[in-house]
Order: structure tokens, then C-alpha cells, then sequence
């Protein structure tokens, strides 16, 4: 990546002036990947780490978006007070803050969403625009017709909340081992959702994963890995 000074990379990323930056370097306030620098003519790569006051700055007009295949036993949360492994961890090396767009539950893997474009994610979050989700839902037992149907047809979930799928086929059943496959498509995300309707449907659920956002598919993203969405696909959501 290209270099530039270090007051010019802190100026560009909106954090402060060019020259209050020079005051912050000259006070030996600003660290780069975790080193203070007070050499006025620093040159530094400009997506590297920058703190002032121990506050990391990231810049706020570069905008990154990423798809990615969360973990089960993750959390959707950038820090987790009980220490517990968070979505955070795998966005380390990258120059901005990425949050994720809307949820994924700590025993669930698949597709999420992170960036730090904030319209982008209000957008994308809002009840209004029902954006589809595909989950795949590995169960015990043999699911049945009626079960499926139960999906289709809509649930109650949450007391009063009716709801439907948008879809909801058996992908597979393994007999020896007993276990169904049930791919099913929200346009919703209440909290639970899927777990609540497949709970109403009684089907047992074992393991959930998202496998589609909208036309985002899950492809060869292995778990853990994200890749950066083109950007056709950003627009194709805007
Ligand atoms: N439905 C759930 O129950 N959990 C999720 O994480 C997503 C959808």
C-alpha cells in the first residue's frame, strides 16, 4: 500500500487536523501498529493501526464490506464481557471497525454480514425491506410432510406472533443416522426465529446454519473464512 506521513494518514481518516496531528505525534500521544512515533516526517503504509490517546482511529469514509461464515460458539458482539470468542477476533488486520449486520445466535453458524458502513447495515436490518434468509437446519428424526407443511402454513412463535416461511422443503434424511435436513427461508428475524418455528413445527432441531443472505450464498466460504462482497453485490441491496 502507499505511503504517506503520518499527520497526512491521521488528517485523511477525519480523525483530527493535519496540524493538530503534528501537536498529538510531537507529544509522543500517537502510537502506529502499537509504537509511539514522534519522528515528525514518519511515513507509514496508510491502512496501518493508529491510536491517539490509546484510542484506535480508523478512517471513516473508506467503507469495507465483508460476508462471512461466523463459527458456531462465536458471538455476534464486538467484546464479550464472560470472554467468550467473538466475531471481532477474525477482523483484526482489518484497517476499520466492522460490525456485524443483525445477528446470528452463539450456537448458530453461517452468513453474516460485517461492515462499517452504518446506512448500509440500517438498511439492510429494517423489518420494511425483508431481505431472505436461507437456513439449513440439520434435525433428529424423520421430519415429516405435515412438519413441513406446519412452516408453510405459518406458526405461532413468541406468544402471539404469527409467521410463516417464505419456504421450506426437506433437503435430505440420512436413515442410519437418523437425522433430516430441512432448508428453510425467513423474511423475518425475531429473536430465536427459525429455532422458535421449528420448536412450533416440533421438529427437534440439532445444528442451524444460514446459507443464503438474499442472493449471497454460502459457496466454498469455509468456516471462519469471509471474503469482501463485490461491489455489484453491495448494490444490489441498496
Ligand atoms: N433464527 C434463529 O433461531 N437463530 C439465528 O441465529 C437466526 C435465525
Amino acid at each position: 500500500p502507499k505511503l504517506e506521513r503520518l499527520q497526512k494518514i491521521i488528517a485523511n481518516r477525519g480523525a483530527v487536523s493535519r496540524r493538530a496531528a503534528e501537536r498529538l505525534i510531537e507529544q509522543g500521544r500517537v502510537k502506529v501498529n502499537g509504537e509511539v512515533i514522534t519522528e515528525m516526517g514518519y511515513k507509514a503504509s496508510i491502512d496501518v493501526v493508529i491510536e491517539i490517546n490509546g484510542q484506535e482511529i480508523v478512517s471513516d469514509n473508506q467503507k469495507y464490506y465483508f460476508l462471512f461464515n461466523k463459527p458456531r460458539l462465536v458471538l455476534t458482539t464486538m467484546d464479550d464481557p464472560k470472554g467468550r470468542r467473538t466475531v471481532a477476533e477474525y477482523f483484526e488486520d482489518i484497517p476499520a471497525r466492522v460490525y456485524p449486520v443483525g445477528r446470528l445466535d452463539y450456537d448458530v453458524s453461517g452468513l453474516l454480514i460485517m461492515t462499517n458502513d452504518g446506512d448500509f447495515a440500517n438498511f439492510v436490518m429494517h423489518p420494511r425491506y425483508e431481505f431472505f434468509k436461507t437456513y439449513q437446519a440439520m434435525c433428529h428424526g424423520s421430519v415429516t410432510k405435515y412438519q413441513i407443511n406446519k412452516l408453510l402454513k405459518g406458526v405461532t412463535i413468541d406468544e402471539d406472533y404469527f409467521t410463516k416461511a417464505i419456504d421450506a422443503k426437506m433437503a435430505n434424511y440420512n436413515k442410519e443416522k437418523n437425522i433430516s435436513i430441512v432448508e428453510i427461508t425467513i423474511a423475518e428475524g425475531r429473536k430465536h426465529h427459525v429455532k422458535k418455528m421449528l420448536a412450533a413445527a416440533e421438529i427437534d432441531l440439532a445444528k442451524l446454519m444460514r446459507t443464503k443472505i438474499e442472493f449471497l450464498e454460502i459457496d466454498d466460504l469455509q468456516v471462519g473464512e469471509f471474503r469482501e462482497l463485490k461491489a455489484h453485490e453491495v448494490k444490489q441491496f441498496y
